[in-house]
């Protein structure tokens, strides 16, 4: 209404929900996940995930571990040629130059192993997640938590409109269920 206020929205909301914004155009028959990167309160690199650039892409059956129904959610990430959000989001920093260290990732999704140690190495001191993962595998749970232990780890929980999309829940998996039977 004319006149009234308007509260500007939280650092955390507005980033998360540009996360959310990029994750769109993630191409994966996994998890789709958005990444930023932000240093100096300024947006330096984005991310979403899918394969290579110039390859064939995953929801097209370019990756083998992602079209398999023999490979659990959470797992087989070493046979995986997508590149995750939160390394093309590194990556996308490294090749145009752009320092990363000591800057801030959001993420739609907690890291995963993979993930986690390349963020380590990259000296991102602090990640915002939207949503939890974890390894199928919960043996592995210890050392997930020991890994992340090293970083500034914090959930941000906001109204995600395409949940549902993003973690392949309703329809998306209704169809993958039938698929496979
Ligand atoms: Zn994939
Ligand atoms: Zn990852």
């Amino acid at each position: 209404m004319k006149g009234q206020p308007i509260t500007p929205p939280s650092m955390d909301h507005y980033y998360m929900g540009i996360a959310i914004a990029v994750r769109e155009r993630a191409n994966c028959q996994g998890t789709r996940v958005g990444a930023l990167i932000v240093k100096g309160n300024r947006i330096v690199s984005t991310g979403y995930n899918g394969t290579p650039s110039g390859m064939t892409n995953c929801l097209d059956g370019g990756c083998k571990r992602c079209a398999s129904r023999e490979i659990q959610r959470g797992s087989g990430y070493d046979l995986c040629i997508c590149v995750h959000a939160e390394q093309n989001a590194l990556l996308s920093a490294a090749r145009f130059g752009i320092s990363v260290e000591g800057a801030t990732m959001y993420t739609t999704s907690r890291p995963c192993f993979g993930c986690t140690k390349e963020l380590l190495q990259a000296k991102v001191p602090e990640v915002v997640y939207l949503h939890e993962w974890a390894h199928s595998d919960e043996r592995w749970q210890e050392e997930y938590e020991m890994l992340q232990e090293e970083i500034q780890l914090r959930r941000y929980a906001m109204k995600d409109p395409q949940e549902d999309w993003a973690l392949r829940r309703g329809l998306h998996n209704a169809l993958f269920e039938r698929e496979k039977a």
